[in-house]
């Protein structure tokens, strides 16, 4: 038996809609500028490659209610990105487009909090995004619901204090669900557990201490949290 030298901590976990089951998290990739507008938005060519950066599992909070989620430290512009969240329950390595949908457990809705200060200075200097995408309580998230009982096909879009900021179509994607599974498993082993946020519609701004974010994607489900 491992004898560990301090107690582990337990696996972060997200509910699964209808079920006593959790959905133990793994791992969570995020696809850059997945939605063209957004992409302009960003200073980006539609012609790019995807491209994925990662937050640690620990990063998720759970919002199945109206919830707080902590204004992080070290930034002066915390945005807002509403994403398509997609939980695998396998994986593997180049997984072909065709059978990518088979490793899809469900889907959630999630915000990619960003400090969009530390993004830019980690962009203009050439260093790496964890600090911009990576912090504690950066991946607010929603129950998973089933790919059953799911339907991912409608509108994905957030609020803020009751006023719209983003709203696409997850049909606007730049890489589909099954593309983005199998270009992600071309740069690691996707396993069970896994999350992947899949990117973000235009309309990307900062949020403040007291402001409330609903944020929906049709069919899967909608999250609300106030900034505290
Ligand atoms: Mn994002």
């Amino acid at each position: 038996m491992t004898h560990f030298a301090f107690p582990p901590p337990a696996p972060p976990t997200v509910p699964v809609e209808g079920s006593d089951a959790v959905f133990p998290v793994r791992r969570i990739l995020c696809v850059g500028r997945n939605y063209a507008a957004h992409r302009r938005e960003m200073g980006g060519d539609d012609r790019d490659p995807p491209f994925f950066f990662a937050k640690p599992a620990d990063a998720v909070v759970v919002l199945t209610a109206p919830g707080k989620v902590p204004y992080p430290p070290a930034t002066h512009d915390l945005h807002h990105e509403i994403e398509l969240v997609v939980a695998l329950k396998s994986g593997g390595a180049n997984i072909a487009v065709e059978a990518a949908m088979d490793h899809v457990f469900g889907y959630a809705a999630g915000v990619d909090l960003t400090r969009r200060d530390l993004q830019a200075a980690a962009k203009a200097k050439g260093q790496p995004w964890d600090a911009a995408k990576g912090f504690d309580a950066s991946a607010p998230i929603t129950a998973i619901r089933p790919i059953d009982q799911a339907s991912v096909d409608g509108a994905i879009r957030l609020s803020v204090n009751g006023q719209e900021r983003q709203l696409g179509q997850i049909a606007d994607m730049i890489w589909t669900i099954p593309e983005v599974i199998a270009e992600a498993s071309k740069l690691w082993t996707l396993m069970a557990g896994d999350l992947i946020f899949t990117g973000t519609p235009e309309g990307v701004a900062a949020i403040g201490r007291g402001d409330t974010v609903t944020g929906e994607v049709e069919g899967v489900g909608q999250l609300i949290f106030t900034v505290v």
